[in-house]
């Protein structure tokens, strides 16, 4: 018997779902769908998105809708657009060998007249926005009456995004004897209340552990400088040439930026968010499902709910201010039972963000080291041979052409025809990335630091001679790390140097980012006690008459602690390479103009990346960076940040 027929589905159903190739059920179908078939259950399942949740209330609620009536039988409430036409989608596919069924999906930026004839007609299940249906019920354009299940999907998001009197202005229009199933990837306590308040006894089910992320998801970060930020995003789609992938941006600006970036550097590439009409917001997703793009750059509230197979990558650009969306986010990989990689590019401070994930999520993140341009070269140069290999030859058409083809080469030996081949592309890649630097930041593991009760103690080549005493030198400290000024427990000011006691877990960030920090025109060092030596490791070369003079000095020029600098003369970064395209005119950096290439080209032209601007920037640029990706998050909300301690995870079941 079919395993979906075992579950108690009928064979119109299960015909419908074998057609979309499910061959066994998902965990969630299997605890959910009998339980729910009987059509007396409430249900509350906190499930994340990818686990095959759709089909777990989907696959049942065709099979207990009355499809040779008209009434509105059943409402499924989602958070988004997109979700709400995926659901409609994926429920007109159950339906197939239905008679009668007609599933109409209602959600804002679209014609509420059309909207309103189609339920006209007769929807026996409709699919919604919150914000539309309660537009639908003031205008009395729908009639819930009748309903007898009422689904709640993502219901953590939709009380993210400010539905919740939607949610209970369009429940309190249903008959309260309905069955109720709710669907969320977290458990907060306003989720909680809806389950209290319309329903009886749910069913509990929690499919992957309590908060806990797809076991098929492996979870990796690269510690860069902020400024090569992007530089190490184009060098990981480098080494992954057949990446398919999401990019997570926070503002809808800077998901613009990289998009245009990436266009520019002959990526396909493009940006989804909401500054976009719908329109293009449509145009861009078909582009990425018929993956036409390889990379799509989004924000959270654009991206949500957005069901794409075989997503390779998420690549967190950008983390997201609530963790909960880290979840969402990462979700968007090893769907139905695939594996993906969710990357996250932070700076050096964000590392504790990263154990704040870990700690929510359940899972442990691997440090990656950004691919060196020698291995990206090589990634792509097997990749090359490779596609050379699987190339499917049009023989008809090549025929002709190859007496002239062989006459032009032979003088050349196989070895030297198979050289010269792969050496047209590859040689544009070696070109590129022959100074390429190594874009990796030393997280300071490799140092062997001692801690005692949780303190560690640190040296720093700077003290009394810098005009600084210990509390101007915490402030320095702490403004350079972005560590607290609380991590920082004591400060011995000796003349030229000084002891620095930290909270152990700041100590790393502080060594980290204390490389190629100067101060006052001088590198700045700053090592473990263990590392620093006898005389506590003073440097003195460089400080030259200094000592002699005897002079205090002020801080540097306008920020008052002198001047960050990067490693070395990086002039080389301004050519940091551009994607694999060798398309004339990519530089334009036009949205559209990419458009719908079939196959992504070979590899590529070096396109100037318009990137880098190799310009160094001073350690105050950390304030810039900060304020202008608050400007504006996509759901138009001034979230606060999810990272800070105050703020505790949300509880869960
Ligand atoms: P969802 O969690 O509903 O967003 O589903 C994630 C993906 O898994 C969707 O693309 C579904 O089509 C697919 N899917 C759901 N159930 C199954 C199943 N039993 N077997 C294979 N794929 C499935």
């Amino acid at each position: 018997m079919n395993k979906f027929e075992a579950l108690g589905l009928n064979k119109s159903i299960v015909k419908a779902v074998t057609e979309l190739g499910f061959e066994s059920p998902t965990p969630i179908q299997e605890k959910a769908i009998p339980a729910l078939l009987t059509g007396t259950s409430d249900l509350v399942a906190l499930a994340q998105t990818g686990t095959g949740k759709t089909a777990t209330f989907g696959l049942p609620l065709v099979s207990l809708i009355d499809f040779s009536s008209k009434d509105t039988q059943a409402v499924i409430l989602c958070p988004t657009r997109e979700l709400c036409m995926q659901i409609t989608r994926d429920l007109q596919s159950f339906t197939k060998y239905m008679d009668g069924a007609n599933i109409v999906a209602v959600y804002g930026g679209a014609s509420i007249d059309n909207q309103t004839r189609d339920i006209k007609k007769g929807a026996q299940i409709v699919v919604a926005t919150p914000g539309r249906m309660n537009d639908m019920i003031d205008r009395r354009r729908v009639n819930l009456s009748n309903v007898r299940y009422a689904v709640l999907d993502e219901a953590d998001e939709m009380l993210n995004m400010g539905f919740k009197e939607d949610l209970d202005t369009i429940l309190s229009q249903t008959p309260a004897e309905k069955n109720t199933w709710l669907f969320s990837a977290t458990m907060p306590d306003e989720v909680l209340r809806i389950s209290k308040n319309y329903m009886s006894n749910p069913i509990e089910i929690t499919v992957g552990g309590k908060n806990t992320g797809n076991e098929n998801i492996e979870h990796v970060y690269y510690v860069v400088q902020a400024r090569d930020k992007y530089a190490a995003l184009k060098r990981i789609a480098d080494s992954n040439p057949d990446i398919f992938a999401i990019v997570f941006c926070r503002t809808r600006l800077e998901t613009q930026e990289i998009a245009d970036k990436l266009i520019k550097d002959g990526y396909n590439a493009d940006a989804l968010h909401g500054d976009l009409s719908q329109s293009q917001r449509d145009h861009v997703m078909k582009r990425y499902r018929s993956r036409s793009l390889q990379m799509l750059v989004a924000t959270d509230v654009a991206a949500r709910g957005i069901d794409v197979q075989d997503v390779t990558h998420v690549i967190n650009y950008a983390l997201p201010d609530e963790i909960e969306n880290y979840t969402h986010r990462s979700g968007r990989t090893a769907r139905a039972g695939k594996t993906g990689v969710s990357i996250c590019l932070i700076n050096m401070k964000e590392v504790g963000k990263i154990r704040i994930i870990e700690r929510i999520i359940k899972r442990k993140f691997t440090q990656a080291t950004v691919p060196t341009g020698f291995q990206a070269c090589e990634t792509q140069l097997f990749s090359l041979v490779k596609k050379i290999h699987n190339v499917e030859v049009n023989e008809k058409a090549i025929e002709a052409y190859m007496p002239k083809i062989y006459d032009e080469l032979k003088d050349l030996s196989r070895e030297d025809i198979i050289k010269r081949f792969v050496s047209t592309e590859f040689n544009r890649f070696l070109d590129y990335y022959k100074n390429a630097p190594d874009l990796n930041v030393s997280t300071g593991r490799d140092r062997p630091s001692i801690s005692v009760n949780g303190i560690t103690k640190l040296f720093i080549n700077l003290g009394e001679l810098d005009s600084l005493t210990s509390s101007t030198m915490k402030e320095y400290i702490s403004e350079v790390s972005g560590v607290d000024m609380n991590s920082i427990v004591n400060i011995d000011v000796k003349s030229s140097f000084s002891f620095i006691e930290v909270k152990t877990e700041s100590a790393e960030i502080i060594t980290g980012t204390f490389k190629n920090i100067q101060f006052n025109n001088r590198n700045v060092r700053i090592e473990s006690r263990g590392d620093a030596g006898g005389d506590g490791g003073r440097e003195r070369s460089g400080r030259g008459g200094y000592e002699g003079g005897g002079a205090k000095r002020s801080f540097g020029g306008g920020n008052g602690y002198g001047e960050r600098r990067s490693s070395g003369n990086r002039s080389d970064r301004g050519g940091e390479r551009g994607g694999y395209s060798s398309r004339g005119g990519s530089g334009s950096g036009e949205r559209k103009s990419y458009g719908d290439r079939p196959e992504r080209p070979s590899y590529a032209r070096n396109s100037d990346s318009g990137n880098s601007t190799g310009e160094r920037k001073t350690y105050s640029d950390r304030s810039d960076r900060a304020s202008s990706s608050r400007s504006s998050t996509d759901s138009g909300s001034d979230r606060k940040s999810n990272f800070s301690r105050e703020k505790r995870p949300r509880k869960n079941f």
